[in-house]
């Protein structure tokens, strides 16, 4: 797409920093981050919203959402568990849908944030 922020972020015409990529995937640091870790998952294909996404989208979400845990424990907001099996860490994930679910950018993204709270609006 050729007015799309995040393809641009995509296809390197426009710098970010990366913390990951491969043939579909990339993640890069939120450039007004609302937590101490907070990343963005795109596909490398635009799609503007999950709501243009089908069955047909199903292993590219997956691979979104299974590469939050390796991004969490290359953050330092893995879950882990103490002695008494109380957990710490931790992380959440958001997709913001069109207008009414707050959506700016329009290529699907996966939002992460993590880190010790209080978050910028969250407690
Ligand atoms: P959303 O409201 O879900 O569409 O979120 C869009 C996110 O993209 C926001 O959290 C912005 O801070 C972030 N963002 C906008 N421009 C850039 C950029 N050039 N690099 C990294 N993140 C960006
Ligand atoms: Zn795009």
């Amino acid at each position: 797409m050729d007015n799309c922020l995040f393809c641009k972020i995509a296809a390197k015409q426009i710098p970010s920093s990366v913390v990951y990529e491969d043939d579909e995937l990339m993640a890069f640091k939120d450039i007004h981050p609302a937590a101490p870790v907070h990343l963005l998952v795109i596909p490398k294909i635009h799609v503007p919203t999950l709501s243009e996404c089908d069955a047909s989208h199903t292993v590219l979400l997956g691979k979104m959402l299974a590469l939050a845990p390796r991004l969490a424990a290359e953050h330092g907001c893995a879950v882990s568990y103490d002695a008494d099996g109380v957990p710490a860490g931790g992380y959440k994930t958001l997709i913001n849908t069109g207008p009414d679910g707050g959506q700016e950018v329009y290529h699907l993204h996966l939002h992460m944030y993590g880190g010790p709270r209080p978050w910028r609006g969250q407690r």
